[in-house]
């Protein structure tokens, strides 16, 4: 498989510059230039007009999930809905997905009241099966059960609150407000720690940030800068891109399908395939070292569009939680830190809704809804060892569970 950049990463804007050295005093800083980091500064540069906002990046803008990601804008968080409904009850788990639908929406607004060109179309999403599927019945019946808006169709459902976008033309965008406002995005500048007192030192590898407050906005990295260590995993995800196809979709919805394992696909604005999905993989120590995607990733592809060109594809990121519900938080030991991380592969609309929210809880002090995922510490897989065991055994486990059910 020939590993490739991401697409997107033509659309990014040229290298900004990195930390002088030295000290660096500023009102907030955000750690990661991610969709979550990028939203929570320009959150916080519209409420507040005139801070002092740093974002500090390890890589370059977009070096993270964001820069990766197909780009699909999807209601819902890692765990399937039924599920959510048996755990938090029918209540909590509408009041939950209904959050996530305004998350799509916000997305939308933002990129609209920002006049940010990313291609973004609430085109909907169709969640399909090849086959009868209990599971895809299950979700059918679990948003009927809760009211939520989905479009019956043969073989599959239509989520209308759903999308695409461009994720590099969206982080340029992003990258050009926040500057605008006053903000100052710094490349190459690596957190190595997070001070516990007040204002709040970070020390990087060739200076210090002090920061009345600091934004952790480095979703699956976030255990490199010991935070919130075996709470959230590095979890690699990976996709291909195909030359453009002779017979694209009439509606262009992103897809995905309905198994545990699921793949999904959306087309690019010249008809090319972004195609994810294959085995998760968590590696020994939670080593974020870039990976090449599994030939076995083609496989999926062919099974779906035999005659699809394959031109490469690459690997990315993500912030994985056990109970697949993000957390957001502004820590009780030092209040002048919020946390926003664990979007679990559902994060494009998560992590641009987050900026909101973080705002919400620097700025006044709460979180905007009473939700699950506003809390201070996601479940904790001790030992490095069980992290690894348990993660392959629960990816095998999908996996097996998605061929007994095709039988
Ligand atoms: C291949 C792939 C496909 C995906 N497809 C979809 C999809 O279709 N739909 C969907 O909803 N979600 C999808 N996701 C998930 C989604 O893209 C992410 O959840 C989202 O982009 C996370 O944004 P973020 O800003 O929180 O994190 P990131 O984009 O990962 O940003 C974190 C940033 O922090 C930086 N950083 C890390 N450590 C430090 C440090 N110590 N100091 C300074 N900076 C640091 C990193 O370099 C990075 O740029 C996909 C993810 C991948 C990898």
């Amino acid at each position: 498989m020939k590993h490739i950049s991401p697409i997107w990463a033509e659309a990014l804007p040229p290298p900004l510059p990195t930390h002088p050295g030295g000290t660096l005093r500023c009102d907030v800083a955000v750690v990661g230039a991610g969709f979550a980091g990028l939203s929570a500064a320009l959150h916080l540069l519209r409420r507040r007009p005139g801070a002092r906002v740093v974002v500090l990046e390890a890589g370059r803008v977009g070096a993270g999930a964001s820069g990766a990601t197909t780009g699909m804008l999807s209601p819902g968080v890692g765990q399937d809905l039924p599920g959510l409904i048996r755990r938090l009850g029918p209540g909590n788990a509408r009041a939950l997905y209904l959050a996530t639908l305004d998350a799509v929406r916000d997305a939308e607004r933002l990129a609209r009241d920002e006049q940010i060109a990313c291609e973004l179309e609430l085109c909907g999403q169709l969640v399909v099966a090849g086959h009868r599927s209990r599971r895809l019945e299950r979700f059918t019946a679990a948003l009927a059960g809760l009211g939520l808006p989905f479009e019956p169709r043969p073989g599959a459902v239509r989520l209308p609150v759903a999308g695409t976008l461009h994720p590099g033309k969206l982080l340029a965008g992003l990258v050009a407000r926040v500057t605008k406002l006053g903000g100052v995005i710094l490349e190459g500048s690596r957190v190595r720690s997070v001070g516990t007192t007040q204002p709040v030192s970070l020390e990087l590898e060739h200076g210090t940030v002090v920061a009345d407050e600091v934004v952790i906005a480095t979703a699956g990295f976030t255990p490199g800068l010991g935070v919130l260590t075996g709470r959230v995993l590095p979890v690699h995800l990976q996709v291909l891109v195909t030359a453009p196809i002779a017979h694209p979709w009439p509606g262009r919805e992103g897809v995905l399908d309905a198994r545990r394992l699921f793949s999904y696909w959306r087309l690019t604005n010249d008809d090319r395939l972004v195609f994810g999905g294959g085995r998760p993989r968590y590696r020994w120590r939670g080593s974020t070292a870039p990976l090449a995607p599994k030939s076995s990733l083609e496989r999926e592809l062919h099974h779906v569009f035999p005659d699809a060109h394959v031109e490469g594809g690459w690997t990315g990121v993500i912030g994985y939680v056990a109970d697949a519900l993000p957390a957001i938080h502004r820590w009780t030991r030092n209040p002048s830190v919020v946390h926003a991380v664990g979007w679990c592969g559902h994060g494009v609309a998560l992590s641009l809704a987050s900026g909101a929210w973080v705002t919400k809880l620097l700025c006044d002090g709460a979180a905007p809804q009473d939700l699950p995922w506003f809390r201070a510490k996601p479940p904790h897989v001790p030992f490095e060892a069980v992290r690894w065991l348990s993660f392959r055994a629960a990816v095998g486990a999908m996996s097996l569970f998605d061929r007994m059910e095709r039988r």
